[in-house]
């Protein structure tokens, strides 16, 4: 594969990074992933509108323009002739060159890293057909989730813990109330209804969210967004996630219980088919 680091395209075994970086010893970095379809990039703008974000909340520089960014992505995929797949971004507050909890002086470079990863068939998972099963666990992550930053050992956990009980994800909980997927926005429908939880600090503002509640509004689908227990979730008609690299992806089972039929439902995959469809026309 060939990556970018700071700049410069090389192959991927001669791509270093300070032991000294930030994103290394503190997690201080933020990242974003975005889909290639048929060698297009699938919601650009939002990825780096949410990067930006990101960026702000916690006084980091932005070290390239939209424009820049685009480009190397753009060159990676083509470097890594990608037709379908992943291009990964991650900006860290850099390399200082020693440790210290005090954000480094101004003019500590940034450390800019991004390769792609190649996924035949993205779009057509076969889980799409069968839908996820997923178990629930407490959120114990940090409270300012909204950020993408790189601090997941804990949802890399919770989906380890998943793993171990055979099925393909964890919805988190906090209060009683469903915060979000492992690295997925979570929903439930009743009654034609599409529930989600709100944005706030709880949980990442999911880019596929925002365009999948656009498309369900067009198409005169209610929406309502609002917090939701596992109980109500195990009593939906439908369930399902959205994510960059997952799409729209039907769950079926909570916690051992199977949500409304068992099976994948009908508002889970007319969405799917509606996001596939209108952003693989949007895809730059
Ligand atoms: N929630 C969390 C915790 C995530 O890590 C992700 C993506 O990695 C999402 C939601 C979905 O966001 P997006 O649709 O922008 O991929």
């Amino acid at each position: 594969r060939t990556v970018y680091v700071n700049g410069e395209y090389l192959p991927e075994d001669q791509a270093t990074i300070s032991i000294f970086d930030r994103g290394f010893l503190m997690a201080d970095g933020v990242y974003e992933v975005v889909s290639v379809l048929d060698g297009k990039l699938l919601d650009f703008e939002g990825h780096m509108v949410r990067l930006k974000r990101s960026l702000g909340e916690l006084a980091m520089d932005n070290p390239l323009s939209d424009d820049e960014y685009l480009r190397a992505f753009r060159a990676l995929v083509e470097k890594n002739a990608i037709t379908d797949g992943l291009v990964y971004l991650q900006v860290t507050r850099g390399n200082p060159g020693d440790r210290d909890f005090a954000y480094p002086p101004a003019g500590t470079g940034p450390t800019v890293v991004m390769f792609t990863q190649s996924k035949p068939g993205l779009a057509d998972a076969p889980a799409a057909k069968t839908g996820w099963k997923v178990i629930s666990i407490e959120d114990a992550r940090w409270a300012r989730r909204d950020i993408k930053t790189v601090q997941l050992l804990y949802p890399s956990m919770a989906k380890m813990e998943a793993k171990a009980r055979g099925v393909d994800d964890a919805w988190m909980v906090e209060d009683g109330l469903v915060t979000e997927g492992t690295s997925n926005n979570a929903y439930i429908v009743k009654n034609g209804t599409i529930v989600t939880r709100a944005l706030s600090n709880d949980i990442l503002h999911g880019i596929t969210r925002a365009a999948v509640l656009r498309f369900a509004a067009e198409a005169q689908m209610q929406v309502e967004e609002r917090s939701f227990t596992i109980a109500e979730a195990q009593d939906a008609d439908e369930a399902f996630i959205t994510s960059a690299s997952a799409f729209v992806m039907p769950v079926v089972e909570i916690d051992g219980a199977a949500v409304g039929t068992g099976q994948v439902g009908p508002v889970a995959t007319r969405l799917r088919e509606i996001y596939l469809e209108e952003s693989r026309k949007a895809a730059v």
